[in-house]
């Protein structure tokens, strides 16, 4: 039987996927975990350039704790539900491994800084899934190994060792591919959010592992557990899940026998591969770090930083529903891009000024619509084209709350509107002056239309008895040549008015 078949709907229902998930994200402090190198410095330039005695590994050196990186790791349990630990402290988890100088890594075994919270999947007008998180703990990262071409040995940059690395671990609640990507896409916001990690997959700031077992539905046991690991990107998270699934269904439904392993992802093929068999679990002797002090009134701490945190992805996304009645997808993108979401705000507040004041007036609310829409798509677009992030875009909130203004109020038509945005896309210039200057207002005189209409009208007399025998398609015909021959700039409503009275003489 292949895969294909086998999952026909009622058939794969006799499983239920049962999936953790361990994430890594490389904290944004200033300096190291646990030494004064910088943190960051170096990563992409010469190897060995960024370190020190300290987390090279050197004899008869001592650590320092970075306060930075325990506030960051508070503060991430914070926005997770999770609960701070009063106490805590760093252990010791002794493996030997090239790119690990010391030959232990300094971590956290029983007393994490924070434990035993949860995110909600989901928004409140659909189902919310609740995920539980195990724990968040500190700890640091390792050097790397460099592999030449075709050299008989390996060498190690160590720049990267000592960057304080968050883990979390999550229980096995999550059921399917698409929910632990959607997890790891709101962690990830979470934490660019709160300013802790840019948490970019593709540099390596943040790695997620999976592990995956399935068991028949109703079962309590857990089936044979099967890790992947090295995931770079949310979409591998989530079809290397899907893969491993049905590849796990496959083989109970033969009556194959599944072993403990290691796999990894292969891209080119769609599939994962065994990696390493699971032999014992690894005893890594853990015992508490000697070098360095516990932690003690983290609570009261807590208490301090809670202060810090701002709005985080799930209540502004429901704030941007229900303030500004946006659509759950235009609202997404707004909290997905924190700088697009900050930009939508301030034209939001420039709008809100103006509607009081500005004639003809306008809806508020319609202004905040349209805003949404010209920026999820037109701005987009203009910066996808060039290249551009929204920290180079020249256009200001400001101006941009005036160009949704003149839209808003016909002096620009729509497809004027965008010859306009392009101008201050390219120049920054006050789009009430671009206007003037290019003549890109709306025509709505009466008197000039008309002349344009009569044209229309007299060059396509095949139009005109097309509209006399009913076919409503044909004054659409008409509207464009008029707006062609106005170059876009005709009001069309005015058009279709003028047509109609116009064309009503005609027999
Ligand atoms: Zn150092």
């Amino acid at each position: 039987m292949n895969i294909a078949e086998f999952l026909l709907p009622g058939m794969a229902k006799d499983y239920e996927p049962v999936i953790g998930m361990e994430i890594h994200a490389e904290l944004k402090t200033k300096s190291k975990m646990f030494c004064s190198c910088l943190n960051g410095f170096g990563l992409e330039k010469e190897p060995n350039v960024n370190i020190c005695p300290v987390c090279s590994g050197q004899p008869g050196t001592l650590p320092v704790i970075n306060e930075e990186a325990v506030h960051m790791v508070i503060k991430t349990g914070l926005a997770t539900n999770c609960q701070v630990s009063d106490h805590s402290k760093f252990d010791r988890k002794n493996y030997f491994y090239p790119d690990l100088p010391k030959g232990y890594q300094i971590s956290q075994y029983d007393k994490p800084l924070t434990e035993n919270g949860y995110l909600d999947l989901g928004d409140e007008e659909n189902k919310q899934e609740r995920i539980r998180i195990k724990r968040i703990h500190l700890e640091e990262d390792t050097g790397k190994l460099v592999h030449p071409k075709g050299a008989n040995y390996s060498l190690v940059d160590l720049n990267r060792a000592g960057v304080p690395l968050m883990e979390l671990v999550t229980e096995a609640d999550i059921r399917s591919g698409a929910q632990a990507r959607q997890f790891c896409q709101e962690f990830q916001l979470i934490l660019r959010y709160l300013g802790v990690s840019d948490a970019d997959m593709e540099k390596g700031q943040m790695r997620c592992e999976v592990n995956i077992s399935l068991r028949e539905k109703g079962a309590e046991k857990f089936g044979t557990k099967v890790e992947i690991k090295n995931l770079n990107s949310f979409r591998v998270v989530e079809k290397s899940i899907d893969y491993e699934i049905k590849r796990q269904a496959q083989a109970l439904e033969e009556g194959e026998k599944l072993v403990q392993e290691t796999r990894g992802w292969d891209d080119a093929s769609s599939t994962t591969f065994s990696q390493r068999l699971k032999e014992e679990a690894h005893d890594y002797r853990y015992f508490p770090e000697p070098d360095l002090p516990p932690l003690n009134n983290l609570v009261a701490l807590s208490e301090q930083l809670k202060v810090e945190i701002s709005e985080l992805p799930a209540q502004k996304r429901e704030r941007f529903k229900k303030e500004y009645k946006l659509s759950k997808n235009d609202a997404e993108i707004l909290v997905a891009n924190f700088e697009l979401g900050k930009y939508f705000e301030k034209v939001v507040s420039e709008l809100n000024n103006w509607s009081k004041s500005a004639q003809p007036q306008f809806e508020l609310i319609r202004a905040v619509k349209l805003a949404g829409n010209y920026l999820i798509t037109e701005l987009q677009k203009l910066l996808y084209q060039s290249e551009k992030s929204m920290a180079d875009s020249k256009v200001t909130a400001e101006n941009f709350a005036e160009f949704i203004k003149l839209v808003l109020q016909g002096v620009v038509s729509s497809s004027g509107a965008q010859t306009l945005l392009k101008e201050m896309f390219e120049t920054g210039a006050d789009p009430s002056n671009i206007v003037k200057e290019k003549d890109l207002g709306q025509v709505s005189d009466e008197e000039e239309l008309n002349a344009a209409v009569m044209e229309a009208i007299s060059a396509n007399p095949g139009s005109v008895s097309d509209y006399k025998k009913g076919k409503q398609n044909s004054l659409m015909f008409l509207v464009g040549k008029v707006m062609a021959a106005t170059k876009g700039r005709a009001n069309p409503q005015i058009v279709i008015e003028i047509l109609k009275r116009e064309l009503e003489k005609y027999k």
